[in-house]
Protein backbone atom coordinates (compact mmCIF):
# COMPACT_ATOMS: atom_id res chain seq x y z
CA UNK A 1 0.00 0.00 0.00
CA UNK A 2 1.28 3.26 -0.94
CA UNK A 3 1.92 5.91 1.94
CA UNK A 4 -0.72 8.64 1.56
CA UNK A 5 1.72 11.72 2.85
CA UNK A 6 -1.14 14.61 2.70
CA UNK A 7 0.01 17.09 5.38
CA UNK A 8 3.18 15.84 6.11
CA UNK A 9 6.52 17.84 5.90
CA UNK A 10 9.40 15.99 4.63
CA UNK A 11 12.68 17.92 4.68
CA UNK A 12 15.47 15.43 2.42
CA UNK A 13 19.40 16.76 2.99
CA UNK A 14 21.43 16.60 -0.32
CA UNK A 15 18.35 17.04 -2.44
CA UNK A 16 19.19 18.84 -5.46
CA UNK A 17 20.54 15.87 -7.53
CA UNK A 18 20.63 11.98 -7.46
CA UNK A 19 18.63 9.62 -5.05
CA UNK A 20 17.50 12.71 -2.36
CA UNK A 21 16.13 14.56 -5.38
CA UNK A 22 14.27 11.51 -6.14
CA UNK A 23 13.18 11.07 -2.50
CA UNK A 24 12.35 14.48 -2.14
CA UNK A 25 9.90 14.34 -5.64
CA UNK A 26 8.72 11.01 -4.35
CA UNK A 27 7.04 12.31 -1.26
CA UNK A 28 5.66 15.37 -3.11
CA UNK A 29 3.52 12.67 -5.26
CA UNK A 30 2.71 11.39 -2.23
CA UNK A 31 1.40 14.82 -0.88
CA UNK A 32 3.63 15.93 0.95
CA UNK A 33 5.20 19.64 1.65
CA UNK A 34 9.09 19.28 0.68
CA UNK A 35 11.96 21.28 1.79
CA UNK A 36 15.00 20.29 -0.69
CA UNK A 37 18.51 21.33 0.27
CA UNK A 38 21.76 20.49 -1.39
CA UNK A 39 24.37 22.84 -3.29
CA UNK A 40 24.37 24.11 -6.81
CA UNK A 41 24.16 27.17 -8.90
CA UNK A 42 20.58 28.37 -9.51
CA UNK A 43 19.89 27.27 -12.63
CA UNK A 44 20.16 23.33 -10.51
CA UNK A 45 18.34 24.49 -7.90
CA UNK A 46 15.78 25.72 -9.72
CA UNK A 47 15.73 22.70 -11.80
CA UNK A 48 15.21 20.38 -8.77
CA UNK A 49 12.27 22.73 -7.68
CA UNK A 50 10.56 22.30 -11.00
CA UNK A 51 11.23 18.38 -11.53
CA UNK A 52 9.04 18.62 -7.70
CA UNK A 53 6.26 20.91 -8.53
CA UNK A 54 5.74 19.21 -11.54
CA UNK A 55 4.38 15.93 -9.38
CA UNK A 56 2.97 18.45 -6.66
CA UNK A 57 0.60 21.92 -6.45
CA UNK A 58 2.89 22.40 -3.24
CA UNK A 59 5.31 25.37 -3.41
CA UNK A 60 8.90 23.63 -2.64
CA UNK A 61 11.28 25.64 -0.17
CA UNK A 62 14.82 25.15 -0.59
CA UNK A 63 17.58 25.59 2.12
CA UNK A 64 21.23 26.13 1.05
CA UNK A 65 22.11 25.34 4.73
CA UNK A 66 25.58 23.32 4.37
CA UNK A 67 25.82 20.01 6.09
CA UNK A 68 29.61 20.79 7.30
CA UNK A 69 27.88 24.13 9.22
CA UNK A 70 26.23 22.91 12.22
CA UNK A 71 24.44 26.25 13.52
CA UNK A 72 23.22 26.26 9.67
CA UNK A 73 21.51 22.84 10.11
CA UNK A 74 20.18 23.95 13.62
CA UNK A 75 18.52 26.88 11.90
CA UNK A 76 17.39 24.84 8.86
CA UNK A 77 15.32 22.61 10.82
CA UNK A 78 14.00 25.83 12.79
CA UNK A 79 12.93 27.71 9.83
CA UNK A 80 11.27 24.54 8.71
CA UNK A 81 8.99 23.93 11.55
CA UNK A 82 8.32 27.95 11.67
CA UNK A 83 6.96 27.80 8.11
CA UNK A 84 5.31 24.64 7.98
CA UNK A 85 4.64 23.65 11.48
CA UNK A 86 7.02 20.43 11.92
CA UNK A 87 9.69 18.57 10.42
CA UNK A 88 7.72 15.12 10.15
CA UNK A 89 9.91 13.27 7.75
CA UNK A 90 13.71 13.40 7.73
CA UNK A 91 15.97 12.41 4.99
CA UNK A 92 19.41 12.61 6.38
CA UNK A 93 20.74 12.17 2.86
CA UNK A 94 24.02 14.30 1.54
CA UNK A 95 26.72 12.67 1.31
CA UNK A 96 30.57 12.62 -0.51
CA UNK A 97 32.89 10.35 -1.89
CA UNK A 98 36.69 10.27 -1.95
CA UNK A 99 38.93 7.17 -2.88
CA UNK A 100 42.53 7.01 -1.85
CA UNK A 101 44.68 4.25 0.56
CA UNK A 102 44.82 5.45 4.37
CA UNK A 103 48.16 6.28 4.11
CA UNK A 104 47.38 8.86 1.09
CA UNK A 105 44.09 10.20 2.27
CA UNK A 106 43.61 13.95 2.09
CA UNK A 107 43.28 14.93 6.34
CA UNK A 108 40.67 17.59 5.23
CA UNK A 109 38.87 15.05 3.07
CA UNK A 110 37.97 12.91 5.69
CA UNK A 111 36.68 15.66 8.25
CA UNK A 112 34.69 16.80 5.21
CA UNK A 113 33.38 13.39 4.87
CA UNK A 114 32.81 12.45 8.64
CA UNK A 115 30.77 15.96 8.54
CA UNK A 116 28.74 15.63 5.67
CA UNK A 117 28.28 12.13 5.76
CA UNK A 118 28.18 11.26 9.44
CA UNK A 119 27.84 14.41 11.55
CA UNK A 120 24.94 16.19 9.70
CA UNK A 121 22.66 13.46 10.86
CA UNK A 122 23.33 14.15 14.04
CA UNK A 123 22.69 17.71 13.99
CA UNK A 124 19.87 17.43 12.12
CA UNK A 125 18.26 14.93 14.09
CA UNK A 126 18.96 16.31 17.18
CA UNK A 127 17.49 19.24 16.08
CA UNK A 128 13.65 17.77 14.99
CA UNK A 129 13.23 15.20 17.34
CA UNK A 130 12.03 17.11 20.61
CA UNK A 131 9.27 18.54 17.51
CA UNK A 132 8.85 15.34 16.82
CA UNK A 133 8.69 13.97 20.12
CA UNK A 134 6.11 16.68 21.19
CA UNK A 135 3.66 15.81 18.21
CA UNK A 136 4.77 12.05 18.58
CA UNK A 137 5.01 11.48 15.25
CA UNK A 138 8.20 11.11 13.00
CA UNK A 139 10.00 9.06 10.11
CA UNK A 140 14.17 9.69 10.26
CA UNK A 141 15.89 7.40 7.53
CA UNK A 142 19.35 7.56 7.11
CA UNK A 143 20.89 7.44 3.73
CA UNK A 144 23.92 4.81 4.66
CA UNK A 145 25.42 2.38 2.10
CA UNK A 146 26.25 -1.17 2.00
CA UNK A 147 29.26 0.37 3.36
CA UNK A 148 28.12 0.36 6.42
CA UNK A 149 27.88 -3.19 6.34
CA UNK A 150 31.05 -4.15 4.54
CA UNK A 151 34.53 -2.68 3.29
CA UNK A 152 36.28 -1.68 0.24
CA UNK A 153 39.69 -0.51 -0.38
CA UNK A 154 40.41 3.33 -0.73
CA UNK A 155 37.07 4.44 0.92
CA UNK A 156 38.11 4.74 4.73
CA UNK A 157 36.49 8.04 5.32
CA UNK A 158 33.00 6.86 3.28
CA UNK A 159 33.12 3.41 4.66
CA UNK A 160 33.80 4.84 8.71
CA UNK A 161 31.04 7.47 8.00
CA UNK A 162 28.25 5.08 6.99
CA UNK A 163 29.12 2.58 9.92
CA UNK A 164 28.58 5.07 12.17
CA UNK A 165 25.23 6.17 10.43
CA UNK A 166 24.18 3.07 11.16
CA UNK A 167 24.77 3.26 14.71
CA UNK A 168 23.28 6.39 14.87
CA UNK A 169 20.32 5.10 13.28
CA UNK A 170 20.05 2.25 16.37
CA UNK A 171 20.50 4.43 19.13
CA UNK A 172 18.09 6.90 17.26
CA UNK A 173 15.29 4.08 17.12
CA UNK A 174 16.05 3.21 20.45
CA UNK A 175 15.52 6.09 22.80
CA UNK A 176 12.29 6.93 20.69
CA UNK A 177 10.89 3.70 20.12
CA UNK A 178 7.88 4.25 22.83
CA UNK A 179 6.47 6.80 20.99
CA UNK A 180 5.49 6.70 17.02
CA UNK A 181 8.96 7.75 15.91
CA UNK A 182 10.84 5.70 13.83
CA UNK A 183 14.39 5.86 12.35
CA UNK A 184 15.66 3.62 9.87
CA UNK A 185 19.02 3.29 7.20
CA UNK A 186 18.80 2.27 3.92
CA UNK A 187 22.09 0.37 2.53
CA UNK A 188 22.32 0.63 -1.01
CA UNK A 189 24.90 -0.34 -3.18
CA UNK A 190 25.64 0.73 -6.83
CA UNK A 191 23.16 3.55 -7.41
CA UNK A 192 23.90 5.34 -10.77
CA UNK A 193 23.68 9.39 -9.83
CA UNK A 194 26.90 12.09 -10.32
CA UNK A 195 28.46 10.13 -7.06
CA UNK A 196 29.46 6.73 -8.88
CA UNK A 197 29.68 8.84 -12.75
CA UNK A 198 32.41 9.98 -11.14
CA UNK A 199 33.75 6.46 -10.19
CA UNK A 200 32.79 4.91 -13.66
CA UNK A 201 34.86 7.73 -15.04
CA UNK A 202 37.73 7.22 -13.01
CA UNK A 203 37.63 3.77 -13.88
CA UNK A 204 36.91 3.68 -17.68
CA UNK A 205 40.58 6.73 -17.84
CA UNK A 206 42.40 4.27 -15.19
CA UNK A 207 41.91 0.62 -18.02
CA UNK A 208 41.18 2.76 -21.13
CA UNK A 209 37.66 1.18 -21.24
CA UNK A 210 34.54 3.00 -22.99
CA UNK A 211 32.28 4.17 -20.42
CA UNK A 212 29.13 1.42 -20.54
CA UNK A 213 32.11 -0.84 -20.01
CA UNK A 214 33.92 0.36 -17.10
CA UNK A 215 29.91 1.06 -15.35
CA UNK A 216 29.44 -3.02 -16.33
CA UNK A 217 32.89 -3.39 -15.06
CA UNK A 218 32.09 -1.80 -11.72
CA UNK A 219 28.79 -3.51 -11.00
CA UNK A 220 30.69 -6.62 -12.00
CA UNK A 221 33.36 -6.00 -8.98
CA UNK A 222 30.42 -6.26 -6.53
CA UNK A 223 27.15 -6.72 -7.13
CA UNK A 224 25.80 -10.26 -8.10
CA UNK A 225 22.64 -9.00 -9.81
CA UNK A 226 24.79 -6.78 -11.85
CA UNK A 227 22.20 -4.40 -11.65
CA UNK A 228 22.12 -0.55 -10.58
CA UNK A 229 19.45 0.00 -7.95
CA UNK A 230 17.62 2.66 -9.45
CA UNK A 231 17.22 6.22 -7.24
CA UNK A 232 12.66 5.56 -7.78
CA UNK A 233 13.32 1.87 -5.96
CA UNK A 234 15.31 3.58 -3.03
CA UNK A 235 12.61 6.52 -2.97
CA UNK A 236 9.98 3.86 -2.85
CA UNK A 237 11.47 2.20 -0.18
CA UNK A 238 11.31 5.30 1.81
CA UNK A 239 7.73 6.33 1.22
CA UNK A 240 7.25 2.56 2.46
CA UNK A 241 8.93 2.98 6.30
CA UNK A 242 6.94 6.44 5.87
CA UNK A 243 4.02 4.55 5.50
CA UNK A 244 1.24 2.08 8.03
CA UNK A 245 3.41 -1.02 7.22
CA UNK A 246 6.42 0.73 8.69
CA UNK A 247 5.17 1.93 11.12
CA UNK A 248 7.04 -0.45 13.64
CA UNK A 249 10.00 -0.92 11.80
CA UNK A 250 13.08 0.62 13.49
CA UNK A 251 16.36 0.49 14.30
CA UNK A 252 16.90 -1.29 10.84
CA UNK A 253 19.06 -1.48 8.10
CA UNK A 254 17.55 -1.93 4.54
CA UNK A 255 19.82 -3.00 2.46
CA UNK A 256 19.48 -2.37 -1.38
CA UNK A 257 22.66 -4.17 -3.01
CA UNK A 258 21.51 -6.99 -5.60
CA UNK A 259 23.39 -9.25 -3.48
CA UNK A 260 26.47 -7.64 -2.44
CA UNK A 261 26.60 -7.41 1.10
CA UNK A 262 24.90 -11.30 0.85
CA UNK A 263 28.38 -12.84 -0.15
P1 LIG B 1 24.78 12.93 -5.51
O1 LIG B 1 26.18 13.43 -5.64
O2 LIG B 1 23.92 12.84 -6.71
O3 LIG B 1 23.99 13.80 -4.42
C1 LIG B 1 24.59 14.24 -3.24
C2 LIG B 1 23.77 15.38 -2.69
O4 LIG B 1 24.44 15.84 -1.49
C3 LIG B 1 23.71 16.58 -3.65
O5 LIG B 1 22.43 17.19 -3.56
C4 LIG B 1 24.77 17.52 -3.07
O6 LIG B 1 24.53 18.89 -3.37
C5 LIG B 1 24.60 17.25 -1.58
N1 LIG B 1 25.74 17.72 -0.81
C6 LIG B 1 27.04 17.40 -0.95
N2 LIG B 1 27.79 18.11 -0.08
C7 LIG B 1 26.92 18.88 0.63
C8 LIG B 1 27.07 19.83 1.67
N3 LIG B 1 28.28 20.17 2.16
N4 LIG B 1 25.96 20.43 2.17
C9 LIG B 1 24.74 20.14 1.67
N5 LIG B 1 24.54 19.25 0.69
C10 LIG B 1 25.62 18.63 0.18
O7 LIG B 1 24.95 11.52 -4.78
P2 LIG B 1 23.92 10.32 -4.49
O8 LIG B 1 24.50 9.13 -5.11
O9 LIG B 1 22.52 10.72 -4.79
O10 LIG B 1 24.15 10.17 -2.92
C11 LIG B 1 23.14 10.41 -1.96
C12 LIG B 1 23.43 9.57 -0.73
O11 LIG B 1 23.34 8.18 -1.08
C13 LIG B 1 24.83 9.77 -0.14
O12 LIG B 1 24.75 9.77 1.26
C14 LIG B 1 25.57 8.56 -0.64
O13 LIG B 1 26.65 8.22 0.20
C15 LIG B 1 24.48 7.52 -0.61
N6 LIG B 1 24.75 6.35 -1.44
C16 LIG B 1 24.93 6.47 -2.78
C17 LIG B 1 25.20 5.34 -3.53
C18 LIG B 1 25.40 5.39 -5.02
O14 LIG B 1 25.79 4.36 -5.58
N7 LIG B 1 25.15 6.50 -5.69
C19 LIG B 1 25.29 4.09 -2.90
C20 LIG B 1 25.12 4.01 -1.54
C21 LIG B 1 24.84 5.15 -0.81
Amino acid sequence: MSADLTGKVALVTGSTSGIGLAMAKNFARLGAQVVINGLGDDAAIQAAKDEITSVSDLTVKYDSANMLDADAITAMISSAEEEFGAVDILVNNAGIQHTARIDEFPKARWDDIIAINLSSAFHTSSAALPGMQKRDFGRIINIASVHGLVGSVEKSAYVAAKHGIIGLTKVTALENATQNITCNAICPGWVRTPLVEAQIEALATKDGLEKEEAAKRLLASKEPSLRFTTPQQLADAAAFLCGPAGSNMTGSSLTMDGGWSAQ
